[in-house]
């Protein structure tokens, strides 16, 4: 297999692959848009609320802003060692206190996590008019795009050629707080694992 890269930016990267089969190639873009741990916004606690916008409403609009965050330090919530009870290796808390008159911005949720944060400042949630007030605090955990699509990974499109239809040229832009690359070399991962279990469950036929 041989991989050549074509275009890259940090949101944007567009790479071929040589010697892939169309099953492979579709598994890897699926692995790229449900199979990455990204993380989002998943619980809003409101203290208050006095927008024209219900607490639900608020709360999909803030899941989907994508967050910045290091891969290497948070669990996934299920396989962390507190058992899924929330713990600071996988949970981040934001907090929220606005009064109006303003607009509410992604840059005004102050993270526990100086690394963990929106990847834009000026995501707009709700504006607020004179006196009202919205005061919330939120978790961020890691997620998967197979459950949600706030965890989703990644845009990603891929076109087949060469003589023997073994060669993808793959554009692959970036949804989450990770770099398009880094989402890529993540699929990779999940992809050789897969890979892996799948040798081993065949050689247990044997
Ligand atoms: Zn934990």
């Amino acid at each position: 297999m041989k991989v050549k890269m074509l275009k890259k930016s940090k949101e944007r990267i567009e790479f071929e692959i040589e010697g892939l089969t169309s099953g492979l190639a579709g598994e890897l873009r699926r692995i790229m848009l449900s199979e990455i741990p990204t993380m989002a916004i998943e619980w809003v606690d409101f203290h208050k609320n006095d927008s024209v916008l219900w607490d639900d409403i608020i709360a999909s609009r803030l899941g989907l802003i994508p967050m910045a965050f290091d891969p290497k330090l948070y669990n996934m919530k299920d396989g962390c060692k507190c058992n899924g009870k929330g713990c600071s290796r996988c949970q981040v808390m934001l907090a929220l206190k606005k009064k109006g008159p303003c607009m509410v911005y992604s840059e005004d949720l102050k993270s526990s996590d100086k690394k963990v944060k929106p990847v834009y400042d000026k995501i707009p949630s709700v504006e607020l008019i004179e006196d009202q007030e919205l005061e919330f605090e939120a978790t961020v955990q890691l997620g998967l795009g197979k459950e949600h699509a706030k965890w989703q990974g990644a845009i990603v499109g891929y076109e087949m050629s060469g003589p023997k239809n073994d060669k993808f040229t793959f554009v692959v832009e970036s949804a989450c707080g990770l770099s398009a690359e880094e989402v890529v070399k993540k699929s990779f991962d999940v992809l050789k694992g897969k890979l892996k279990d799948f040798t081993t469950d065949v050689g247990r036929l044997k």
